[in-house]
């Protein structure tokens, strides 16, 4: 299948690759010519603008930082697409823009669906995300083939910006939780209690989450985990942030309670002011142990 892709950068690099690998005739493009490169290193065809990567393609997907990204993408793709052509958007937007995106494209006899993933960048490069997908059951039906050569599960969510809606409720829930096994950890610590006889209870008790037993925040705690790492790779604060900042955002647009996340969100505010960005989300731990003093 002819598909076009925008937006090489972190994740969308190693998907395009994995499109290209399943044996789609994948058009490239990225304002970033090394992307560019890379992609054509991996098998994709780089075009010199959106427009032409565009052009004659039957599938569009898009892997772009935030929504004004994604709106200015999807302008092109107003005049560049032929009708009928499915866009996928795979970049974390708030539920409204995917919502609106989809709606000026339907108007032009385009189909469009929101599919975030989960997963990070060795996910990407590995064709191993999980997609939520919001959109029509003909759309899910039409992206779900393409979405699988990306990913190890291709979820159907709901209607246009379920995907979306999905992932930053998800990801609001990850946030809180982390910050809440740090805070355990922090505190049976200094209880006396040894960090790995606390993991060894609460991880069979139920105070157990994903954020205990897969991604400890602690070294030498359960599986490996960027703790392991100096918290080097894994799901950047930054990006942890972003996500906490649409959960919010929709929250407050649906009149919805969420005083935990908006702690998660302050929280990581903070931490990320401390210029530590950059470093994975569960080295808040850092920030948590050193307030307590
Ligand atoms: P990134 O910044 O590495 O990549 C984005 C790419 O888009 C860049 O290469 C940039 O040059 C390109 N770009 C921007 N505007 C463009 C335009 N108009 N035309 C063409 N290319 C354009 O970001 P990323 O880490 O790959 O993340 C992409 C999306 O995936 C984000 O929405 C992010 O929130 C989400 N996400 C990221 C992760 C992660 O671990 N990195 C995990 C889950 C979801």
């Amino acid at each position: 299948m002819r598909i076009g892709f925008i937006g090489l950068g972190n994740m969308g690099g190693g998907m395009a690759a994995n499109l290209a690998k399943a044996g789609h005739d994948v058009r490239a493009f990225d304002l970033s010519a090394a992307a560019l490169d890379r992609a054509a290193e991996a098998g994709c065809l780089a075009a010199e603008s959106a427009t032409e990567a565009m052009d004659g393609a039957e599938a569009i997907v898009t892997m772009l930082p935030a929504a004004p990204h994604v709106e200015q993408v999807y302008q092109d793709a107003l005049f560049a697409a032929e009708t009928g052509t499915l866009l996928i958007d795979c970049s974390t937007i708030d539920v409204a823009t995917a919502r609106r995106v989809a709606e000026r494209a339907g108007a032009k006899g385009l189909i469009a669906v929101d599919a975030p993933v989960s997963g990070g960048i060795s996910a990407a490069n590995a064709g191993t995300l999980t997609f939520m997908v919001g959109g029509s059951q003909e759309a899910f039906a039409r992206a779900e083939p393409i979405l699988a050569a990306m990913g190890k599960a291709v979820i159907h969510a709901g209607g246009n910006g379920a995907g979306q809606a999905a992932k930053i409720a998800n990801n609001m829930l990850l946030g809180a939780t982390m910050i809440a096994t740090c805070e355990a950890f922090l505190l049976a610590q200094k209880l006396g209690l040894d960090a790995q006889t606390f993991y060894d209870i609460s991880s069979k008790a139920s105070g157990q989450s994903w954020s205990m037993t897969s991604y400890c925040p602690l070294s030498g705690v359960g599986p490996e985990s960027p703790a392991d790492h100096d918290y080097q790779g894994g799901f950047a604060t930054a990006l942890m942030l972003k996500d906490l900042r649409l959960a919010m955002a929709a929250a407050e647009d649906v009149n919805a309670a969420t005083p935990m996340g908006e702690m998660a969100a302050a929280l990581y505010e903070q931490f990320a002011e401390m210029g530590e960005g950059g470093r994975d989300f569960s080295a808040i731990i850092r920030m948590l142990d050193g307030a307590g003093d």
